[in-house]
């Protein structure tokens, strides 16, 4: 999660800071990416999404991320949920709740839905305080 949190504070100005990085099942690094809704002017640029995109080509295994580990400093929305499972992560590791549009427990809960064919490990909250730290900072500078 620091690592996510690094890559989180290179988001492009402009764009809410979250940042993802996703490993191979060996532990390493096969892609990291920021949230670039904005600066990319494209509704699917989100973090997540970016980092599956990127590191699909690295895992080898075609479109699948079987055994990868995508963390991300704040809780996927209900695409980048989808995303997650239709790519067969293995396991999903996220930093900061998001209340609005969290689709990993919050507002629902896509990862664990019965009778879903892929269900990944879910882990949520770590480091959230400085995970949610970067939000508020971002949205405070906007006021
Ligand atoms: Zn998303």
């Amino acid at each position: 999660m620091r690592r996510a949190l690094e890559v989180a504070r290179t988001t492009p100005p402009g764009d809410v800071p979250v940042g993802a990085v996703l490993y191979g099942p060996d532990g390493r690094e096969l892609a990291v990416a920021t949230n670039r809704r904005e600066a990319d002017g494209d509704p699917t640029a989100h973090a997540e999404v970016l980092a599956i995109r990127r590191g699909v080509d690295k895992h080898g295994d075609a479109w699948r991320l079987t055994g990868c580990t995508l963390v991300v400093t704040l809780e996927p929305c209900t695409m980048c949920a989808g995303a997650l499972l239709g790519a067969r992560v293995g396991e999903l590791i996220f930093g900061a709740w998001e209340p609005k549009t969290g689709a990993c427990g919050s507002l629902i809960d896509a990862v664990r839905a019965p009778g879903q064919l892929h269900r990944p490990q879910v882990r949520g909250g770590v480091l959230e305080g400085e995970c949610a730290a970067l939000l508020e900072g971002f949205f405070e500078s906007l006021r």
